[in-house]
């Protein structure tokens, strides 16, 4: 199909969604602008509070492979070995690797940072960096933008925009203007806050290299992950009710004791976390689910601005990766019509998005429960058992297929739905309740018999 190369393509955000297509466009040979609101200096900083970890799974490694910037983007990764996860204040249970499903960890300034200079490596790819998209005018195709340094405004005129400017995309809001739109917006009654051990604290905590670590209480969540230089990055989960939230803790003397209370092991990094919980904004947990995806020939969705999801599944950075090579490959198929091209790209991919914006929310539930006897969790302990004991007769649990093969997951998620059916009748979700009955008992015993000490 013979392409259109004096199109020019303007994206609207250099997230890890905008960089990533810039680079697989460019390599068609588009013309690409890409508009940033976000400094180039600011963006690229890890102490930047937009620059929390990310975990993906090889999946995105077969797709940074395929479009040629694996080597690149090896070096900035970290290969975990495995968790280490205290629920309650019992003792913490280590999992090493038990799916041998290798997960990587990467500070998102470091890969973004990566992503952009290999997208600056095409002679045809062009950044605006402090530059935001203030307004939008389908009809006359053209936008307007301000230089944040300079406050000055200009109008462009675009051939095709694609909106890569995240969960609060403004591109969506003028996009979907006047057509029928379907938009459902979550908050979780959970927020989070950045919080990071520096290489010295982690040595002191005793952490293990290449570990995460997760505390999950009844009132608050601490998941950290391991970096390169041996810090680590945390995200500090709170529920939204003042009583209990980031609210509560408005002085050093409170964080101490909500330290000593909680985290009674983290004690020694107290200074560290009560200037990070003082300091750093607040962030949400959003989903979203919203159609359109485009806008006839002329405009498009892609990453967290077409789909939202809670951050728990590790899918987020991964579903903006299929999504741009979904794009390339239906412009290998179809050319410059762009917008069967479009159509085509929001039908294969929104029920996949769907899916993980779903397995997500659940996922996040799983985080902050402060029970072992979830009946959720239990069965997802005795699937990944049966299937490493008997291989032959018990399938792969969904979550590790769609670690491997995130575009599919809404198939992945209607054969493990009907599994779960042939469970029910062999019995196996009734001893997954039973089960579940006696950790729980065994759970409030050992309560019981510890408020009488
Ligand atoms: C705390 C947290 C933890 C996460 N952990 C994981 C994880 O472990 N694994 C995983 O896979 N995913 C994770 N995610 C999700 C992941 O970060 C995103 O899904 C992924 O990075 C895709 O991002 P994006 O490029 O679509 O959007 P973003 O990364 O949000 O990028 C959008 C860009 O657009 C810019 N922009 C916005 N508005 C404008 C405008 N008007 N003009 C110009 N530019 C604009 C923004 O400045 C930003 O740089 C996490 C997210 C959060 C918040």
């Amino acid at each position: 199909m013979a392409l259109q190369k004096d199109t020019t393509i303007t994206i609207i955000g250099a997230g890890i969604a905008g960089a990533f297509l810039a680079i697989l466009l460019a390599k068609r040979g588009y013309k690409v602008i890409v508009y940033e609101r976000t400094s180039e200096n600011e963006l690229s900083k890890n102490a930047s509070s937009r620059s929390f970890n990310l975990t993906f799974y090889s999946y995105a490694v077969s797709v940074l492979k395929k479009a040629g910037i694996w080597e690149a983007i090896e070096p900035t990764l970290v290969r975990t070995v495995g968790s280490i996860t205290q629920v309650t204040q019992d003792p913490p249970v280590s999992r090493f690797n038990p799916t041998g499903a290798p997960q990587y960890v990467v500070q998102r300034a470091l890969i973004l940072k990566t992503l952009i200079n290999e997208a600056l490596r095409f002679p045809n790819v062009t950044f605006h960096f402090s530059t935001a998209l203030v307004a939008l005018d389908r009809k006359e195709k053209t936008i307007l933008i301000q230089d944040l340094k300079t406050k000055k405004h200009q109008t462009v005129s675009c051939d095709i925009i694609v909106g890569a400017d995240g969960v609060n995309s403004q591109v969506r809001l003028f996009m979907q203007q006047r057509q029928v739109t379907k938009h459902i917006q979550e908050y979780a009654d959970w927020e989070y806050k950045q919080v990071s051990f520096s290489p010295e604290r982690v040595k002191e905590l005793g952490f293990k290299e290449n570990t995460i670590y997760a505390w999950t209480r009844k009132h608050a969540a601490l998941l950290a992950h391991p970096n390169q230089d041996k810090s680590f990055s945390a995200l500090l989960m709170l529920p939204t009710n003042p009583h209990y939230g980031f609210q509560s803790l408005a002085s050093k003397e409170v964080i101490e004791r909500f330290i000593a209370k909680q985290f009674k092991d983290l004690l020694p990094a107290m200074p560290e976390m009560a200037h990070d919980i003082l300091k750093n904004p607040r962030g949400q947990f959003v989903t979203i689910y919203t159609e359109p995806w485009y806008y006839k020939d002329f405009m498009v969705l892609i990453g967290d601005a077409a789909h939202g999801f809670s951050p728990f599944y590790g899918q987020g950075m991964s579903a903006a990766f299929t999504d741009c090579m979904e794009l390339d490959t239906l412009i290998e198929k179809y050319g410059d019509q762009w917008q069967k091209v479009f159509a085509t790209y929001q039908e294969n991919r929104k029920k996949h998005t769907d899916a993980l914006a779903d397995l997500s929310k659940e996922t996040l539930r799983l985080y902050i429960r402060y029970k072992k006897a979830d009946y959720g969790a239990v069965y997802n302990k005795v699937e990944s058992l049966l299937s490493t004991l008997l291989p032959s007769i018990f399938p792969t649990p969904a979550s590790i297929n769609i670690a491997y093969d995130p575009g599919h997951t809404a198939d992945h998620v209607a054969k493990h739905t009907k599994q779960r059916r042939l469970y029910k009748m062999l019995g196996i979700s009734l001893l997954v309740g039973v089960a579940t009955g006696i950790i729980g008992l065994h759970e409030n015993i050992t309560k019981a018999l510890h408020s009488k000490h």
